[in-house]
């Protein structure tokens, strides 16, 4: 049997995998420790796997597989932040960001995953937008990042507490709304609490607004956190940077969020990439407070980062600090995102990896 032919065990929930095990006449319990190998040790070899007698070892070698996406290489940023090179089965290759964050000297990592190897949005000023559409991850393919990169991590800082990723933002590569039956089953096997068990609240989805998913979202009752890609504050402006606010203009996606804030009673958050010139004007300020004011939200301010090819620039400080105040001023919440791995090109909107153009 070749690789083709075989079964994927990624991906399975407990209950898959004992279909599976009694399909190849193995008793149920092989389920829970199988279960136990893949999700919460990241094992994609049957041969490590230690409680297993020697010969299931080899029958399931035989039988099936478990396509964690294969580590390439990896860049690490001076403030900590690493980016990893991540190849699916296919030779698709994605980058996935690792995030730390350190709290009484214990440092834990956010994970940024990719939900597509490319994006079909094209918003102006991404560098993957720019790069085109290659295909939809599959919900294995996107949970796997979560798992080769706890795998990697663990290995390169020798710890193997499970608590090493505690949370997952889906901001890579692609638009998890347009992906959209994949993405919310990975959302949910990254939740199971025997398995991953990242918290829903620790889970962010973003999305440049992508209506339809947003409703399919609110009927999940999940308690992730929503956060829109808004940055223009008006129809025409918001058309040449986010496409896709001709098909969902402001009205319907602010009236689709509210919904989504008030049945989940959470926060939504909006990202706002701070363009020189482009959207950092007073006048912008005051849109965006008339826009999100009656809104439960809260505003995430990312400075451009620069792709080279693309025309905009990200603003001067002083310009960046002036845009914060109006805002806050004006009554609404904001932060201004913490610059994380800029010298590795692995910050927002900066991850590309295309053949000719590897980290
Ligand atoms: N496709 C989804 C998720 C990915 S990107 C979305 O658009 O929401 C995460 C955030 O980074 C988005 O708000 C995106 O618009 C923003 N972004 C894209 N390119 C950027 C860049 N070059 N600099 C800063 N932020 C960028
Ligand atoms: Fe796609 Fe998001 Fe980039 Fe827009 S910003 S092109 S939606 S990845």
């Amino acid at each position: 049997m070749n690789g083709q032919n075989k079964i994927e065990l990624l991906g399975m929930s407990q209950s898959e995998l004992e279909d599976f095990v009694t399909s190849i006449s193995e008793p149920k319990f092989r389920a829970r420790q199988l279960y136990k190998w893949i999700y919460q040790k990241q094992t994609a070899s049957f041969y490590e796997m230690s409680d297993l007698p020697r010969d299931l070892r080899y029958k399931l070698d035989e039988v099936a597989q478990i396509s964690l996406p294969r580590f390439l290489k990896q860049r690490v940023s001076r403030d900590g932040t690493r980016k990893f090179l991540l190849e699916m089965n296919d030779k698709k290759r994605v980058e996935t960001v690792i995030i730390p964050q350190t709290h009484d000297k214990n440092t834990q990592y956010t994970v940024c995953i990719s939900s597509q190897v490319g994006c079909p949005v094209g918003c102006a000023f991404c560098a993957t937008g720019a790069g085109g559409f290659q295909r939809n991850l599959q919900a294995y393919e996107i949970v796997g990042q979560v798992l080769s990169s706890r795998r990697e991590l663990a290995k390169r800082l020798k710890r193997n507490d499970t608590e090493l990723i505690t949370n997952v933002v889906y901001m890579g590569m692609g638009e998890p709304l347009l992906n959209y039956d994949e993405m919310i089953k990975s959302v949910y096997m990254l939740n199971e609490h025997k398995g991953i068990n990242i918290g829903q609240r620790h889970i962010t989805i973003s999305t440049a607004g992508e209506v339809t998913g947003i409703k399919k979202l609110l009927q999940e009752d999940l308690q992730v956190t929503l956060a829109i890609s808004l940055h223009a504050c008006d129809n025409e402006l918001r058309n040449e940077l986010v496409p896709l606010n001709k098909k969902y203009p402001l009205e319907i996606l602010l009236a689709a969020v509210r919904e989504y804030a008030e049945k989940s009673n959470r926060r939504v958050t909006f990202e706002y990439v701070l363009l020189d010139e482009v959207n950092t004007r007073k006048k912008d300020a005051e849109a965006m407070i008339k826009l999100l004011k009656p809104i439960l939200a809260n505003v995430n301010l990312i400075p451009y980062n620069e792709v080279s090819g693309l025309n905009f620039k990200r603003p001067a400080s002083n310009r960046i600090n002036q845009f914060y105040q109006w805002l806050t001023a004006g009554g609404l919440n904001v932060t201004l995102r913490e610059e994380r791995g800029t010298d590795i090109e692995a910050a927002c909107g900066q991850l590309a990896a295309k053949k000719d153009r590897q980290m």
